[in-house]
């Protein structure tokens, strides 16, 4: 009982009226304010280099102003979060999953201005905004309700009589969190409430990009009562403030989400400093595919298509970018499949028709239009869905687009977009389509659509992914619900939102008494 029932937030149903007309009234303030950030270091402000930030739906929208840290901020916040440690080690469990709670409470009650800014300064639709604050919340308290499970005294294990063997857990240290601007405010707040709810003290840098959503949930997080010396918000390049902590000795570890080649870096980094062996959780990236086989549903098929593969302008970790389609369906899968992209509404996120908004920025819209152009090479071109002159004049918009190859062995890297790779495959050729999926050596999400239970079960046990879904789309992992993270080139592991994620932020000790 005193763990309490937990359930998932509810977020904003647009679709009925009585919820839309209140968000829609709340969000128009928003829509032209201008936010202004600095780092925060033991609860006070400082200075920085200011940077501009702008919509990526929208070069003239001006969002706001950021000061990015300087080699002064990350110094003072790696004493203070460094000197705060042994405290907050031993603060009550309680009293820091209280103040988590209270800080989902307040994003709740701050919703519309935290939506506001996923969209203008992330370019995410509104139904992304709002389902970031629900995953925000979430992470909160379902990591307070994990941190009271583990820290409720000490575990009794069986020894000999007159010896009592406990084993306990306790917070590892100085934590950096490193996250990615595709999940401004869900990844960025998950990573920081795990750290705190175990008893760690945090030095959290957000993306470059995305540093005023961040800032605004530091705020809150503080406001709800997370001591000033024990969360540090420092914003920055990740060649300056991310290289700067992660070459610290008195860091304990590392979260990380965003590309395998930084976390690759970051491991490199930990394993050169000279005192303690570090942590590192990393969350990469995937070469995500879905397998569908001649019993699918048709059309399920391709909504689920569209919305794994476009959702976020494909701008997930989990997004589809490989769809394996048996040969005899394949032509009809394809027709419709050409038709639903027709329908796709690319535009200004802030728009409540918008279904695909803006790619980050000019950089990753270069590397998208890059990768389009090579395909050209070697791929036949299926669909392009509609971008309006207007629209594409304005920001970095990148048009959904489904292309035909061979395999998922022509593709070199992952392409962080709304583009989909669609290949045919013979029923003969099933194991080799799931031997050539796991030697991408990426193993994050993979769709399966068969209405064979038994083949749907085989080829999710065969592929080596962390997260398989099963005659649905392959986004949109909920808290508590499907553990999310993969394997191989796409992560560490654990599994954020699941049950054993917390455990790799503590170290456990055995104290065996003879007194
Ligand atoms: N958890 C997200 C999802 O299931 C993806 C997270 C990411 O892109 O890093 O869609």
């Amino acid at each position: 009982a005193i763990y309490g029932t937990r359930k998932n937030s509810g977020g904003i149903n647009l679709h009925i009226q009585s919820e839309a007309q209140p968000f829609h009234d709340a969000m128009a303030p928003f829509q032209t304010h201008q936010w202004q950030a600095a780092p925060i270091v033991a609860g006070k402000e400082m200075a920085g280099e200011l940077q501009k930030v702008r919509s990526p739906q929208n070069n003239e929208d001006l969002v706001g102003t950021v000061a990015f840290a300087g080699n002064d901020a990350v110094k003072a916040a790696l004493d203070s979060a460094h000197a705060a440690f042994p405290a907050w080690r031993r603060s009550n469990v309680e009293d820091r999953a209280k103040a988590l709670e209270k800080f989902a409470d307040l994003m709740e009650e701050h919703r519309a201005e935290l939506i506001a800014l996923v969209t203008r300064e992330a370019g995410r639709i509104l139904q992304d905004g709002i389902d970031e604050v629900r995953e925000a919340v979430d992470f909160c308290r379902y990591y307070a309700q994990q941190a009271r499970k583990m820290f409720n005294g000490a575990e009794v294990l069986p020894g000999p009589t007159g010896e009592l063997n406990e084993l306990y857990v306790q917070g590892k240290g100085v934590f950096v969190c490193i996250s990615p601007w595709n999940f401004p405010l869900a990844i960025f707040v998950g990573q920081v409430a795990a750290a705190l709810a175990t008893g760690n003290t945090v030095l959290a840098k957000p993306a470059e990009q995305t540093c005023l959503v961040a800032y605004r949930a530091i705020q809150l997080a503080l406001e709800a009562g997370i001591p000033g010396d024990v969360l540090h918000f420092l914003p920055g390049t990740g060649a300056t403030v991310g290289s700067a902590l992660t070459g610290d000795d008195r860091i304990a570890g590392v979260v990380f989400t965003g590309s395998t080649a930084t976390a690759k870096a970051i491991n490199k980094a930990l394993a050169d400093h000279e005192g303690a062996i570090k942590t590192l959780i990393a969350e990469t990236g995937g070469q995500n595919a879905m397998i569908v086989d001649s019993t699918a549903l048709p059309e399920q098929v391709v909504n689920d298509v569209i919305g794994s593969a476009f959702t976020s302008a494909g701008q997930r970790c989990s997004a589809l970018r490989v769809l394996y389609v048996q040969d005899d369906v394949a032509d009809r899968i394809l027709e419709l499949l050409k038709g639903a992209m027709q329908e796709l509404v690319v535009a200004d996120p802030w728009q409540y028709k918008t279904d695909i908004g803006p790619v980050i920025d000019a950089k990753a819209k270069g590397l998208l239009d890059e990768h389009l152009e090579a395909l050209k090479a070697f791929a036949k071109p299926i669909a392009t869905a509609p971008v309006s002159d207007e629209v594409a004049a304005k920001g970095s918009f990148v048009a959904p687009t489904a292309v035909e190859i061979a395999g998922i062995h022509q593709l070199s890297k992952e392409n962080f977009g709304p583009i989909l790779h669609v290949v045919r495959f013979k029923a003969s050729e099933l194991d080799a389509v799931i031997d050539a999926i796991n030697d991408t050596g990426y193993g994050l999400t993979l769709g399966v659509h068969s209405r064979n239970e038994g083949l749907a079960l085989e080829i999710a046990d065969k592929a080596n992914v962390g997260n398989c879904y099963i005659n649905r789309n392959q986004i949109g992992a909920m808290v508590g619900t499907q553990p999310f993270g993969g394997q191989g080139l796409s992560g560490t592991g654990p599994k954020a939102g699941g049950p054993h994620y917390l455990f790799r932020f503590v170290t456990e000790k055995t104290r065996t008494n003879n007194i």
